[in-house]
């Protein structure tokens, strides 16, 4: 059988039943303060008859102390203009004795004659988003502190565009207040074309990692001019999904790099010319010297061709530490045959170095796209420093080999060693092992750093395992294929 459908009847919502519904104090008052009305949520309140507070300003004793002067301006206020009274205040909680921040609102209603006879108002508990604002007060005044920095420029983006930014950014890249609320200011618009694609590798960090590493880079400022600086940033909102960057600026720092390798590069002419010149007597006196059969002052003369080398080789590291630290090392991309390389190299080494037999084991059957000239100073170097710092042995080895990625060359050595703690270190600009140092072999510490560069460059790695006494083996690994 089916079920009759039932129905239920609802009264009507009388005035009455909404005002007790809504999670409001609802009031009316005269404009003497005196109440003429309080629902039932206001009475539980503050635990008190409508009656008990019906005489002048008796609801006044439930406001907080430190607030019922505002509270009587704003009355005041409201009564003078016909605006509607606003104000933030704590009530206190009758049954309890505790206060609860409201914001206590109230429209004042005119009579026929214009005159205003009765408030209508409504307190709102706003105590917990209160809470919430004292809580985070320390950290937002931090962060305005933060944002006055007059040596950190600091913005935010979303997306590309940068939505806010301090006083010391603006003025670091010569934009106004005007053109950031215009939406002039988009970062990729104001990133320079050689500094796009690391600008877009950070963008990828931020998306994987939250923040980015700190780098290097320029703006274009509005005036046209160039801003070097360093940049990091990281995201704090996630919606709309926001990235607070902060900017120092590296003008002055990259003057003096530039002051510095213009410095290095007349040092370095200045001292090569000459070399070349006591190069070219030098070889040109002993020549005569063996034609004329005077052995002895010839081999006397070739003295001088050791250190003169050694001069050399100072100042092109000089050099080519100066172009790394001002990212000038540029690398020639063509095939080179590694193969050949390696011999033409390791002949070189044998023939001006007699000392060590290099021992050449396997071979790595391919080419690959790079700089010989710099990959060929990767080898000699790393062949270079294991005769010399294995002054007591005979041989150094080469092992050479390949897979489908890539092709490892291993130079080995018989010699000293580097201890364990400082193997990572060697590869650091002027970093020399404790052991070189107290057996006064001669060097600067820049080599390794420049061959640790070049095989970044080529999009490889090298690594060292040594044991103290017994030797070392230095591995470098390059991919076969790499993208253009
Ligand atoms: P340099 O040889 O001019 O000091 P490098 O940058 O080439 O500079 O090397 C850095 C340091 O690494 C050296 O001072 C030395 O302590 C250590 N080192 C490099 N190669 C070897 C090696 N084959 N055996 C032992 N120590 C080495």
């Amino acid at each position: 059988m089916l079920k009759s459908k039932q129905t239920r009847r609802v009264p009507p919502a009388s005035g009455d039943t909404l005002i007790e519904a809504i999670p409001q104090l609802v009031w009316t008052a005269r404009p003497n303060g005196w109440h003429e009305y309080v629902n039932q949520r206001w009475r539980d309140y503050v635990g008190l008859t409508l009656e008990q507070v019906q005489s002048v300003w008796a609801h006044f004793q439930f406001i907080h102390p430190d607030d019922q002067e505002g509270n009587r301006m704003h009355w005041e206020y409201a009564l003078e203009t016909g605006a509607m009274f606003e104000h933030e205040e704590r009530l206190k909680q009758g049954p309890t004795g505790e206060y609860r921040w409201f914001l206590t609102r109230a429209m004042p209603m005119r009579d026929e004659t214009g005159q205003i006879v009765t408030l209508f108002g409504t307190c709102t508990d706003i105590d917990e988003q209160k809470r919430i604002e004292e809580t985070l007060r320390p950290a937002l005044e931090r962060a305005d502190t933060l944002m006055k920095s007059k040596i950190i420029g600091i913005f935010v983006t979303e997306g590309e565009q940068i939505v806010d930014a301090n006083d010391t950014f603006l003025r670091m890249t010569s934009y106004t207040r005007e053109d950031l609320r215009a939406g002039c200011m988009n970062v990729l618009q104001m990133t320079p074309p050689e500094y796009m694609a690391r600008t877009l590798q950070a963008r990828q960090e931020l998306d994987t990692q939250e923040s980015m590493t700190p780098y290097e880079k320029e703006y274009l400022c509005q005036d046209g001019s160039r801003l070097p600086v360093l940049v990091c940033g990281v995201v704090f909102q996630h919606s709309p999904r926001q990235v607070i960057h902060s900017v120092l600026d590296n003008s002055a720092r990259k003057e003096l790099e530039q002051h510095k390798y213009d410095f290095l590069n007349i040092v370095s002419h200045e001292l090569g010319t000459p070399l070349t010149a006591v190069k070219l007597q030098t070889h040109l006196v002993r020549k005569r010297l063996e034609k004329h059969s005077q052995h002895e002052a010839a081999t006397e003369l070739s003295r001088v061709e050791g250190p003169v080398k050694q001069l050399e080789r100072l100042i092109a590291e000089l050099l080519d530490a100066s172009k790394i630290q001002a990212g000038r090392l540029e690398y020639v991309r063509k095939r080179v045959d590694l193969d050949e390389l390696l011999r033409e190299v390791t002949d070189t080494m044998q023939h001006t170095s007699p000392s060590h037999t290099i021992v050449v084991r396997g071979s790595v059957q391919t080419s690959l796209i790079g700089d010989r000239d710099r990959l060929g100073q990767v080898f000699s170097n790393l062949l270079s420093n294991a005769m010399k710092y294995s002054p007591d042995a005979k041989t150094v080895e080469v092992e050479l080999s390949s897979s489908e990625e890539a092709v490892t060359i291993l130079v080995r050595d018989h010699g000293l060693g580097i201890p364990r703690e400082q193997c990572d270190k060697i590869f650091e600009r002027f970093y020399r092992a404790d052991i070189a140092r107290l057996r006064a072999i001669p060097g600067l510490g820049m080599g390794l750093s420049i061959v640790a560069e070049i095989v970044k460059g080529h999009g490889g790695t090298i690594v060292v395992d040594s044991d103290v006494g017994k030797g070392s083996a230095f591995t470098v690994t390059l991919p076969r294929r790499r993208e253009a």
